[in-house]
């Protein structure tokens, strides 16, 4: 499969390459118990899956979040791709924190947490909050909840990099979002992979998150800022 991340700029080593081909077979056996993904078949999972993680890599270093990993993206290929990098991984979904313990385990990788929890309120634990250097999420709610649940992780100078599908009206509707929590947009960059449009929303951390937010969840979806 080393042709496909060629052709987006990538080449990865044996090792790096042997990693996605055992992530992909986790991926698929384990999928119909946890329900991780409805596309299977090898070439589209690599690019739908690995190559369009991989999109937002320039973006991230040091430690980073990743909210609503799911079944791993994309914070699994980013770790892959670079192993230096320090990851947390939080979801909802029970489930999906154990079959992320799986990979983690088949894979190896070191320096990875995973966090059973919901963003809004892991914002809040002073473990948690402003400590990381990046935050990312793909696929997780539109861009002005999305960034309550995200910037308040961040340090201040740090980054939330959104992978989006189409963003030209979230980005309007986040902006006084982004702007309370202390963000900035700093960066819109799209790509093509195959037919789809993909759109990454990079955000700057200006200041620190007024303490009041995240609010809880029930509000930040009746409500979004
Ligand atoms: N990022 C993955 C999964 C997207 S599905 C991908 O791109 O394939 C969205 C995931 O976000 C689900 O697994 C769900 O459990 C999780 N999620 C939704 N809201 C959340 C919240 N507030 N905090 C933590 N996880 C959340």
């Amino acid at each position: 499969m080393s042709e496909i991340f060629k052709s987006f700029g990538y080449n990865p080593n044996e090792q790096t390459l042997k990693s996605f081909e055992k992530y992909y077979e986790i991926l698929t056996f384990y999928n119909a118990k946890f329900n991780i993904t409805a596309i299977t078949e090898k070439n589209e999972v690599y690019l739908k899956h690995f190559i369009d993680s991989l999109l937002g890599e320039k973006y991230i270093y040091g430690e980073f979040i990743d909210i609503g990993s799911g079944g791993g993206f994309p914070a699994i290929p980013l770790k892959i791709i670079k192993p230096e990098l320090k990851a947390t991984l939080v979801d909802a979904t029970g489930k999906k924190c154990e079959f992320l313990k799986e990979v983690v385990k088949e894979l190896g990788l070191k320096d990875i947490k995973i966090i059973n929890g919901r963003a809004e309120e892991l914002a809040h634990d002073k473990t948690f909050r402003e400590k990381f250097d990046c935050v990312t999420a793909r696929a997780v709610a539109a861009l002005p909840v999305l960034s309550e649940y995200c910037l308040p992780f961040i340090k201040t100078g740090g980054k939330f990099i959104a992978y989006k599908s189409n963003n030209v009206n979230e980005i309007k509707d986040a902006e006084n979002a982004i702007k309370i929590l202390g963000g900035k947009t700093e960066k819109v960059e799209e790509f093509d992979l195959a037919d789809n449009k993909r759109t990454l929303i990079v955000i700057k951390k200006e200041k620190t998150t007024p303490s009041e937010y995240p609010r809880a969840n029930s509000k930040i979806r009746k409500k979004p800022l």
